[in-house]
């Protein structure tokens, strides 16, 4: 067996287990030596029955005495009940809803257990604890157990089985990293920290596995932005004249004055501009916080420099979007804008649809596209410009590196456009330097004046009713809600709720004097289209939808946001959610729904006590792993799996080792294996 081996072919793994692994995306050994767990469970304290405490965790070895399946009493339920002897004391283990666990295991076996011990009238047992037969290492319920992400039906079992019966071959596993960086870094070798972080022999062990892990990720990146920063270095860009007098009518004629903080970036940007050397810089600001507007600035200047601009939003709803609210901004000029997606062709002048014939491509190379908005599409389909001066990257953390850099490569008449990326993603600064190199940050720090912190409250299914009371009250004001659910269709196997059966038993049931719309992926754009101008113009009272709600949609009168099984959610996710409602002057409300477990649920809770992202992106570190907290949507750092975005240490080590190699080697002509890796990590980057 190599790395390449097929994992269909590992002898004693099953086909069906090799089949969910295709799932997860892991073909091949190598994919599942690098399949990393996102937190593990400390069973490291091996006790003896007799010592047990009523609430540790603790692991204790011993023989089945006897183990029997029950119905429950009162609930139908299974029960199984099993007392184990070490010799010391005999143990009361308790299992719900697992009778087939009687077929496994049997009086006499000798079985090692996991988990918490607790206490009632009977004297101490456990509860569902982990358990596995000791017929070889245990490695289920022994030490430092990992926990990984999963889908569909694979277990923990299954998958830390797997991972088992190859972890040996991470000895194959060629260390890229140069020996000297390893030894100045004090890092472990490649082929040992794969192996501990899978299975660590103790917790010192891993945090070195982890640092050595997480130092590459981060060392690739680093390399990386070096790159980009030479290549950006030898481009040239248009310099665009500030129009002080338009711009100073047009701020004046919006309907709010800008804050301090969107005053200031806007200037930045324009400085920026003014310049032959190629701007890139990022636009941070919370949600709601008006990062339009200033793009907006940038952009009219650009066009009235008579040069091109372009902007690339996520999906296709928030382009479109965008594409109304640039309309009305430059309905005073005479421009022609167009709007390119895969549902849409679209061209306008002065607000006027001119054309929806392909003619974009013709027109845009000609220069006589002024402004043009889209999706990837604006990337995809081979478009020419004409003198692109300014390209704007909306919610850019939803874009891989590459995809942004494609947009800025777009070089005409021998010169880059100047780069403007905005974010609601609170990225550290010292990440931001590791990704991006030399990235100038402007910052939204203040909201506009009057809005309001969204009220939120986790709200469990016994006060489900009274959620529903609140929003038609909101309703009868002329307010409006968004009800979230986490999938388009039903889904038997996870029992989460879909749109689409939610949206039935709204419509059909406790909203049925309402009018309701339902929103998914899955509909055609003009669909989609047609919905969300229903609920913009107010036709819709309710609107039900999947996490394509997310990003950036303005709905003015939107007050209440409930979200279905809240829990599946990153905080940062659920945080741009609750962004969606209360952006006028009215109160918004956010309601996250927690199902019926009576459990504390922390990291919810954490929504209700923080209101800006930053807070909540370290909380979800915290609770789910760095790999989660901007949720697996987001596109700006699939490859940071390993290295925590608040490991300031570690990312300035690592930037000191990347400026060191390259200052000896610029091109890496001597290191043709880290060459070798940086090529596969943006080919990966590529492809995500
Ligand atoms: P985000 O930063 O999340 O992209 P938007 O640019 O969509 O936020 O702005 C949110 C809403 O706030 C929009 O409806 C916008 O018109 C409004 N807005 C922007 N700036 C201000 C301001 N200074 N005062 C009041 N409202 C503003
Ligand atoms: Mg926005």
């Amino acid at each position: 067996m190599n790395l390449s081996f097929p994992l269909e072919k590992i002898i004693g793994l099953g086909t069906i287990t090799a089949k969910k692994l295709k799932q997860l995306g892991l073909y091949k050994i190598e994919d599942l030596l690098f399949y990393f767990p996102f937190r593990y469970d400390d069973f490291s304290r091996q006790a003896k029955i007799s010592e047990l405490q009523p609430g540790e965790v603790a692991n204790v070895t011993g023989q089945i005495e006897l183990i029997q399946n029950k119905r429950s009493p009162r609930r139908r339920m299974y029960l199984t009940e099993g007392l184990i002897n070490d010799g010391t004391e005999t143990l009361r283990v308790l299992w719900f809803n697992q009778p087939f666990l009687t077929r496994n295991l049997k009086p006499g076996d000798k079985i090692s257990l996991a988990g918490r011990v607790s206490e009632d009238y009977l004297g101490l047992l456990m509860t569902s604890p982990q358990y596995e037969k000791l017929t070889s290492q245990a490695i289920h319920t022994q030490g430092i157990v990992p926990i990984y992400h999963l889908i569909s039906t694979l277990t923990q079992k299954g998958l830390r089985n797997a991972i088992a019966k190859v972890v040996s071959l991470a000895d194959q596993v060629i260390d890229w990293l140069p020996a000297e960086v390893i030894k100045n870094n004090h890092l472990l070798p490649l082929n040992q920290a794969i192996k501990a972080i899978h299975f660590p022999a103790n917790n010192q062990v891993l945090q070195q596995a982890k640092t050595r892990l997480g130092f590459d990720e981060l060392f690739l990146m680093q390399l990386r932005a070096q790159q980009q920063k030479q290549n950006l270095a030898q481009l040239q860009a248009q310099p665009l004249k500030f129009f002080e007098d338009e711009t100073k009518a047009l701020v004046e004629s919006l309907p709010f004055t800008l804050t301090a903080s969107q005053k200031r970036s806007a200037w930045e940007i324009i400085q920026d501009i003014a310049t032959t050397k190629p701007m890139l810089r990022l636009l941070q600001g919370d949600v709601g916080s008006g990062k339009t507007i200033v793009a907006g600035l940038a952009i009219f200047n650009t066009v009235l420099n008579k040069k091109q601009a372009a902007l690339m939003a996520p999906t296709e709803i928030l382009a479109f979007q965008h594409f109304k609210t640039f309309s009305q901004f430059f309905k005073q000029l005479d421009l022609t804008m167009a709007l390119l997606t895969n549902g849409y062709q679209l061209l306008f002048k002065q607000g006027e649809k001119i054309s929806n014939k392909k003619e974009i491509n013709r027109l845009l190379a000609q220069g006589q596209i002024d402004f043009i908005i889209g999706t990837q599409a604006l990337i995809q389909t081979g478009l020419a410009f004409n003198n692109l001066a300014l390209a704007v990257v909306d919610e850019q953390h939803r874009f891989g590196v590459e995809q942004r850099q494609l947009l800025t490569q777009k070089v005409d008449r021998g010169s880059a456009p100047h780069l403007l990326s905005m974010t609601a993603t609170p990225i550290p600064r010292s990440l931001a330097l590791a990704i991006y190199g030399e990235l100038d940050i402007s910052l939204l720090e203040d909201m506009p004046v009057g809005r309001k912190k969204v009220l939120t409250k986790v709200i469990t299914e016994d006060k489900r009713q009274s959620a529903y009371d609140f929003i038609a009250q909101e309703i009868k004001d002329g307010k409006q809600a968004f009800v979230i659910c986490p999938l388009i269709d039903e889904s038997d196997k996870l029992g989460l709720k879909s749109v689409k059966q939610e949206f039935e038993r709204l419509d059909k049931t406790i909203f049925k004097n309402y009018k309701i719309g339902l929103l998914h992926g899955k509909l055609k754009s003009a669909e989609r289209e047609k919905v969300l101008t229903e609920f913009r113009e107010g036709k819709l009272n309710i609107l039900v939808a999947t996490s394509i709600i997310e990003i950036g949609i303005d709905i003015p009168r939107a007050t209440v946001m409930m979200v279905e099984e809240a829990d599946r959610f990153g905080l940062a996710q659920l945080h741009q959610y609750r962004g969606r409602v209360g952006r006028r002057e009215d109160q918004g409300f956010c309601f996250l729904m927690a199902g019926d477990n009576n459990q504390l649920n922390h990291r919810l809770d954490a929504m209700t006590k923080f209101n800006n992202g930053f807070e909540l992106a370290k909380v979800d570190l915290k609770f789910r792993g760095p790999g989660e907290v901007y949720g697996l949507e987001q596109k700006g750092f699939p490859e940071l799996k390993m290295a925590n975005f608040y490991d300031v240490n570690l990312i300035s080590q690592t930037r000191l080792a990347c400026l060191d190699l390259l200052k000896v080697d610029p091109k890496l002509t001597n290191y043709p294996l880290v060459k070798q890796r940086l090529g596969e990590f943006k080919k990966q980057a590529h492809l995500e």
